[in-house]
């Protein structure tokens, strides 16, 4: 079974949709493993976007990561990064289609309510980056038979 990292971002945090989008999630059939409101600093939000080190945004998205809490989550399922990419939307809320999250709650690139890992290998390095092994959860829930 695949696991991947989520976080609500600061916007939706303030925004009181945690509940909202965890619901979602749930619904959809993945299974929490571990989540925990948590206020990032500098290097770890910097870390965790290495990728956009170069982009001229890159600043302006580690402040925003940094002014207050996230709700971040490792989520698990089959094929779940593919799935819960689909389910967070394209980038600019503007354009994600409606029934997904970005494209249901938000209006501004910046502010986009959530992140999602965009392949098993970022995935593995968000967790490991967010997480101690002690914090994941490794349990079965009741209705997983009836979910696959
Ligand atoms: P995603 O979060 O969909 O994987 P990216 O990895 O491309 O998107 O970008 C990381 C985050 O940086 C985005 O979620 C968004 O908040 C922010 N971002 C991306 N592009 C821009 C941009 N052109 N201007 C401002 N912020 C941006
Ligand atoms: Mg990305």
């Amino acid at each position: 079974m695949e696991r991947t990292f989520l976080m609500i971002k600061p916007d939706a945090v303030q925004r009181n949709l945690i509940g909202q989008v965890v619901s979602r999630l749930e619904q959809k059939g993945l299974k929490l493993v571990a989540a925990k409101l948590y206020q990032a600093n500098e290097d770890l939000a910097k870390e965790h976007y290495a990728e956009h080190v170069e982009k001229p945004f890159f600043n302006k998205l580690v402040s925003f990561i940094t002014s207050g809490p996230v709700f971040a989550m490792v989520v698990e399922g089959n094929n779940v990064v593919e799935v819960t990419r689909t389910i967070v939307g394209e980038t600019n809320p503007a354009k994600a289609a409606p029934g997904t999250i970005r494209g249901d709650y938000g209006i501004d690139l910046g502010r986009n309510i959530i992140h999602g890992s965009d392949s098993n290998e970022s995935a593995e390095r968000e967790i490991g980056l967010w997480f101690d092994k002690s914090e994941l959860n490794n349990y079965k829930l009741n209705n997983e038979n009836w979910v696959y």
